[in-house]
């Protein structure tokens, strides 16, 4: 397996210098013959290409059987491409496979449970990816602003197949997120494909909450829920909150799927309060690789990918549990150091 691994901004460069020893040490285990290449996004290559993307990176990414990608500092690239975005676009990464559960030894505000958000990742409210040129966010007047939110009957179609295809996988329950309520138009038809996808799947269940109740339910009791399908923004906020509900952004890692390519990604930004520190917590990059070798096993049919991705979530649960992790999580160890424990538990 071939990948290009892009560090980022912020946290990015010394969480995933910390998460590849660990990829090697499970490589080799699993015989798995994976090997990166790393090259660079964000301000590192703005400061050395003049570019916070540069061109020939796509085609190295088509080239490649994944991409490994740290958070990068959208909010700061004033006219340049945000990268995250670039990428999703470009491959057409439509899937944004966000899990979240709770661990043994790290304090959760909410309980225990185990549950993912897939959220729609080409479209919706985001006005830097919902149109082919330009963006979708107008000056209509200096004090007017219209924001346009694109919702397509092929995107709910795919990414409601990619919630169902999931929960046939875990408990068999998929839960619609939506504010039909509000948006008829676009959250109707979401609603729509979702269902007309759910009569494919009769051995699943399916419930639909409004996003705003969604909120009170989930952190009420998120045990209740399994997989939760959602349109891009809901799911972007609706994760994050599912994220710190396990115990801390520091865990929560993600997959962007699409039909022929994906990218590890973990959920949270470039966390500059702790940036430099070697404080952050690397197994949510850690978590999003093993989640795209799990997507690389299933799509090539290799068994050992799969059994990866199972033995790189347990080896971080056991590193968790026994404290060999970041003081975010409970632990007393560095970035570094927590990325260098797990690539020695890895290897015994
Ligand atoms: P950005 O502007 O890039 O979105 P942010 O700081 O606004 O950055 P996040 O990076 O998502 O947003 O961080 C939110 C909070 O979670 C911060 O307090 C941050 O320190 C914490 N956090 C995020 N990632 C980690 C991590 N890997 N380990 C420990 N704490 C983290």
């Amino acid at each position: 397996m071939r990948l290009l691994v892009l560090p980022g901004d912020g946290i990015g460069p010394e969480i995933t210098a910390a998460s590849l020893p660990a990829l090697r040490a499970l490589s080799e285990r699993f015989k798995l013959n994976i090997e990166w290449k790393e090259d660079i996004v964000g301000h590192a290559s703005l400061a050395k290409h003049g570019t916070t993307v540069r061109p020939d990176l796509l085609e190295a990414a088509r080239n490649a059987d994944g991409l490994v990608l740290g958070p990068t500092a959208a909010f700061e690239f004033k006219d340049q491409i945000n990268p995250s975005m670039f990428f999703r676009k470009k491959l057409d990464l439509y899937a944004n496979i966000r899990p979240s559960r709770t661990y043994d030894g790290v304090k959760a505000p909410a309980g225990a449970f185990d549950l993912v958000v897939v959220r729609e990742n080409t479209e919706g409210f985001y006005a830097d990816r919902n149109v082919e040129s330009g963006g979708s966010e107008m000056l209509i007047t200096p004090d007017v602003v219209v924001s346009l939110r694109r919702i397509t009957r092929q995107c709910c179609e795919r990414i409601a197949r990619a919630a169902f295809q999931l929960a046939q996988t875990r408990k068999k329950h998929v839960t619609v997120v939506h504010k039909g309520n509000v948006l008829k138009l676009g959250d109707g038809m979401f609603l729509e494909e979702c269902h007309k996808v759910a009569r494919e799947f009769p051995g699943l269940t399916v419930d639909e909450i409004i996003i705003d109740a969604m909120m009170a339910h989930a952190v009420r009791n998120p045990a209740r829920f399994d997989v939760i399908v959602t349109t891009n923004m809901f799911g972007d906020i609706l994760s994050d909150l599912t994220a710190e509900l396990s115990g801390s952004l520091g865990l929560a890692g993600s997959v962007n799927a699409g039909d022929s390519h994906a990218m590890a990604q973990a959920s949270h930004g470039t966390a500059p309060d702790i940036a430099g520190k070697n404080i952050a917590n690397p197994f949510s990059l850690v978590l999003s690789m093993a989640l795209l070798l799990g997507w690389h096993g299933r799509r090539h049919k290799r068994q050992a990918f799969i059994d990866a991705e199972a033995a790189l979530d347990k080896a971080v649960e056991a590193a968790v549990a026994a404290k060999e992790a970041t003081g975010d999580v409970g632990g007393k160890l560095g970035t570094r150091e927590t990325g260098a424990a797990l690539a020695a538990r890895l290897a015994k």
